[in-house]
């Protein structure tokens, strides 16, 4: 169990973008393995906790969602304080929540750690029929911005874990 298990550190890391991109889904499949298909918008939970070994160490990833907040500066910088990692999260079939990325970033540059990980996640792949954001136009700005970059499925469980453990691990290199 959990409960008697000592912990080494404690990670905390930020989701963020616009509604219906997938922030509550993305953390559900990783926090628990589930997908729930007629989501509500978040209300309420807070943030949800995945323990893992990381190098021999116990780590323990807090992983924060907003609530409903997504409006253009509504999160406020209780959200973002302590944060040590933050993926940045759009919807591959909605041009325009990646062409809010770059306002999300500047919100949270304004709010968090200098030094904070950031990762940008292109999520529902799954849809890839759909698709209106070329993954190389998200590569450029990944590059220009100095942020790690992965396309994921929340509903196919592509590539969630891998995202949350890149930047877990790349938060435990740094510390
Ligand atoms: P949030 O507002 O960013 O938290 O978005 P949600 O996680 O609530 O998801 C919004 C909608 O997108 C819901 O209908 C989800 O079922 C759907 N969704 C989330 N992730 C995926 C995904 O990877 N693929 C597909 N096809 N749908 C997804
Ligand atoms: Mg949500």
């Amino acid at each position: 169990g959990d409960y008697n298990q000592k912990i080494d550190y404690v990670f905390k890391v930020v989701l963020i973008g616009d509604s219906a991109v997938g922030k509550t889904q993305l953390l559900a499949r990783f926090s628990r393995n589930q997908f729930n298909v007629d989501s509500k918008a978040t209300i309420g939970v807070e943030f949800q906790t995945k323990t893992l070994i990381i190098d021999n160490k116990t780590v323990k990833a807090q992983i924060w969602d907003t609530a409903g907040q997504e409006r253009y500066r509504a999160v406020t910088s209780a959200y973002y304080r302590g944060a040590v990692g933050a993926m940045l999260v759009y919807d591959m079939t909605k041009r325009q929540s990646f062409d809010h990325m770059s306002r999300w970033l500047e919100e949270l540059r304004g709010h968090a750690d200098t030094n904070i990980v950031i990762m940008l996640i292109g999520n529902k792949c799954d849809l890839g029929t759909l698709k209106a954001v070329p993954t190389e136009d998200a590569q450029e700005f990944a590059q220009r911005e100095n942020l790690f970059f992965m396309e994921t499925s929340a509903l196919e469980s592509t590539n969630v874990e891998t995202a949350f453990l890149t930047i877990l691990t790349e938060i435990y290199r740094l510390i």
